[in-house]
Parts: C-alpha cells; structure tokens; sequence
C-alpha cells in the first residue's frame, strides 16, 4: 500500500542513545510525529500499527512512508499479536515502549465499542504482559487522555481530581488504562507513565478531529455542524499543537524511571495548552488562515461521549517533566493550513472527498 524502501527494522532499531523505543501507532498522528523527533535525536526507533480504517488509511501510509524516509520502519501488526509483540521487544533490545496505537474517537465508540475494548484494553494488556516477560523489562510511556475527566465539573482539570464518571466507552477504556498500568506497577515493578492528551491539532492530523474535517467543509462551502450545550452555551476545548504534545512525550521517555521493583513509577500528566477556547474561535481561526468564512450551524450536542468543556492544569508536567505549551491557537492552526494546503495541493483523494467522520 505505500512505497517501501531498503530500510531494514534493525536498521530502524540501531541507537546512538542507548534508547530503543518501539511506538506503537506509527501510522497515526502522535505517533508519526513521535517517530520523527525520537530518529532525529539519534534513539532507535521501531514502529508499528494495523492500520485500521476508522479513519481513511492513505493518510496513514503516506506518513509511514514519510517515515521510512527518515529511518524509521513500521511493522504491519496488532497489539493482540502476543507472538508478534514478544518477537520485536526481545530481537531489538527494546528499552521504552510508546504506547500510542488505541481505537480513538469518543463519538464512534457508540457504534463499536468492541473495537475500543479490543485495542484498549486488550490490546494494552497484551503489550504489558510482552513487557513484563523481558529482562530488562522496557519503561512505559501510554497516551490516556483528557477525555478521562468526563462530567467532571471543576475546572481546570488537575491530575489531583476525581475520574470515575467517563462520558463516552472511548474514556472508560483511557481510564482502565490507568488502573491497569497501577497494577501493572505495583505488581511486577514495571515503570509507567500516562499521558493525558488534550485534543491535539496540526499537520499530519487526524481526520476525524474538528480543525481537519471543519477545513474541508470550509474549502467545499459546506455547513459546519456546531455542538451546543444546555442554554445554548458554547462547546470549549484546549486545543494543544502536535509540537507541544510531542515535546511533552519526548520529556517523558527521558525522564521515566527504569522499570525495576526499586526505581519504577507509575504516574499520569496533564498535557494541554492551558488555554481553553471556544470552538466558535477555533473556526476564527480556520477563516483567517484560509481566507473564507464557515458556514456556522449550531444545534443541540447529542447525548454521543462529547463533555462541555476540557482545561487543563499543566503545573505538575510544567515542574516534572519541564513541559511549556508555547504555540497559540492561531500560529498551529496557520501551520496546519500551510500543511493541509501543501498536501492536497492536487485536490483530496478520493477516499478523503467521499469520507464522512462518524
Ligand atoms: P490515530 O488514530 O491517528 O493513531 C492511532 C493508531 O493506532 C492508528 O494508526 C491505528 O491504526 C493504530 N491502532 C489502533 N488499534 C491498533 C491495534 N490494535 N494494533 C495496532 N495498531 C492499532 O490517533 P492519535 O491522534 O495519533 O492518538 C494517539 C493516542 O493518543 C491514542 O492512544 C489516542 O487515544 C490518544 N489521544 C489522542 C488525542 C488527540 O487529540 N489526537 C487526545 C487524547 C488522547
């Protein structure tokens, strides 16, 4: 499906750091941005993903190919594969793991859910119990999310807060991330960091996600659907730019303790931009960076996994892992359109033009 080159996995694998670090979800957004700046620093760097199709796979090919163009190869592969996983932690002297390959998407999961329990949960497991077999056992750093604070209503949202009321299958399998990653820890010693994610943007991005598909609404003079919330009140997210979000997983395999009975952690951080907006004012945003105004449509929010409103509190990233959000809503988004505008400079494929996001 994509152009490979000579590259070879333990070509992939060979590290100037001592770091080997396999990323799980390679083909996708976080992870493909991960790869390339773990490469470029001189760790090995392995990939691997299904390249499952809740999103259009192009997209994905094209950013493995631009991966094995920097070096980096992607295994096609499940995390179910235990055989697999097994394999390419012991050949490849594995020593982090980036666990970043889930079924993502809140609304989709009230249509299959099994496919959240299979690459979340079991999945995950899976990945732990691989890990938990080698000697020395890999650190690892998983992606849970912002959605795990659900209905919660205090904000800013502080990794201090209570999680028990997830809106959506999608954040109940983040959370259970969690919870497994403490037994995992406190059981075999295996050294785990979590971090929740607060819905990124950028170039490469996802599909699915409001600044994406709202750009292709946009350019086709097509109404954008706007979810609003009780009273009329307007729908707020802290939008985080991919760099940010990258530098902060970066810190974070730097700095996660190796996985021994007396060193490990299992810990869980905030990544987000501090700086929540309305979506009215992302789709601002958008207008100015392309150059023509959205239709609006505003309609009542349907009961499918969205919350209110996301914030988040980064001091504990900010003093621990020495995370500082810098880039503002305007400048990722006029990186996103520049990217956006490069790559479809020939017009969307096809699989793209005719894609609806659940
Ligand atoms: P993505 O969908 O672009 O990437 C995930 C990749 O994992 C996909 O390419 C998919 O094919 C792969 N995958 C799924 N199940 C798999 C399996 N069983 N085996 C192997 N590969 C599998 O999503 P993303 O935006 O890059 O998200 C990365 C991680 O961050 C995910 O865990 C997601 O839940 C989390 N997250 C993302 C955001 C965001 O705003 N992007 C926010 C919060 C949390």
């Amino acid at each position: 499906k994509y152009q490979k080159t000579a590259l070879t996995a333990a070509e992939s694998a060979k590290s100037k750091t001592g770091r080997v670090i396999l990323i799980t979800g390679t083909g996708g957004f976080v992870g493909f941005h991960c790869a390339l700046a773990l490469k470029k620093r001189g760790d090995g760097v392995l990939g691997m993903d299904n390249f499952n199709s809740y999103y259009p796979v192009g997209i994905k090919y094209d950013r493995v190919e631009t991966l094995e163009r920097a070096g980096v190869y992607t295994f096609k592969a499940d995390l179910n594969d235990r055989s697999f996983m097994d394999h390419i932690l012991k050949e490849y002297g594995v020593t982090h793991v980036l666990a970043l390959a889930a079924q993502a998407g809140v609304r989709y999961a009230t249509k299959d859910p099994a496919s959240y329990v299979s690459s979340n949960i079991s999945g995950f497991v899976n990945l732990l119990e691989a890990c938990r077999f080698c000697d020395p056992m890999p650190r690892i750093v998983y992606a849970s999310s912002s959605s795990v604070y659900g209905l919660n209503t205090v904000s800013p949202f502080s990794e201090e807060h209570q999680v028990d009321r997830p809106a959506s299958l999608y954040a109940a399998t983040k959370k259970a991330n969690e919870m497994i990653a403490h037994t995992y820890n406190h059981i075999y010693g295996l050294s785990l960091t979590g971090l929740r994610f607060f819905t990124v943007y950028g170039p490469w991005g996802r599909p699915d996600m409001f600044a994406f598909s709202a750009t292709i609404k946009i350019h086709k003079g097509e109404a954008l659907k706007i979810f609003q919330g009780p009273g009329g009140s307007e729908l707020e997210r802290d939008f985080t730019f991919i760099d940010d979000i990258v530098a902060g997983c970066v810190a974070s395999v730097d700095k996660i303790p190796a996985s021994t009975k007396e060193t490990a952690h299992c810990k869980v951080y905030n990544l987000g931009n501090k700086d929540p907006v309305t979506v009215t004012y992302m789709i601002e945003c958008l207008e100015r960076a392309i150059g023509k105004k959205a239709i609006k449509n505003y309609v009542p929010m349907p009961p499918t996994g969205d919350v209110l409103k996301t914030s988040a509190d980064v001091s504990l990233a900010e003093k621990e892992l020495g995370y500082k959000p810098t880039t503002s809503l305007q400048d990722g988004i006029n990186k996103f359109i520049e990217w956006y505008d490069e790559y479809y400079k020939e017009g969307l494929t096809k699989e793209m033009a005719s894609y609806v996001p659940y």
